[in-house]
């Protein structure tokens, strides 16, 4: 599953902060996961827990933000949300579905609590 070498990369990232900021350790970890973004968010929750070990993470929690989809509309301009991923997407005020996305496709690191 590719949420394993997402976590990897992302134990990577936190690692350099903790030594930029001469921190310890990690007590909290805060992500953001887009609807979109293909992250299932209990198997991030997994391979979290079986990677932090040993890491600066080791007593970290990981504190998931799920971010829905936001899409504007092309054609009138209204702004859209839609909570999970599905096969078609329209407008909800004029049912166009040429919608620019512009929220929920991808995976980010929003903070650290470090000590
Ligand atoms: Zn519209």
């Amino acid at each position: 599953m590719h949420e394993y070498s997402i976590v990897q990369s992302l134990l990577d990232i936190i690692e350099e902060h903790v030594h930029k900021h001469k921190a310890k350790s990690v007590r909290k970890v805060v992500v953001k996961v887009g609807v979109l973004s293909g992250v299932e968010p209990h198997l991030l929750q997994i391979a979290f827990d079986t990677f932090k070990e040993g890491t600066v993470c080791d007593q970290a929690i990981l504190d998931m933000h799920i971010q829905p989809i936001i899409a504007r509309c092309r054609s009138c301009g209204e702004k859209n949300e839609y909570a999970k991923d599905q096969i078609f997407f329209e407008c909800q005020k004029c049912g166009n579905v040429d919608l620019e996305i512009l929220e929920g496709e991808d995976m980010l690191l929003m903070s650290l609590e470090m000590e």
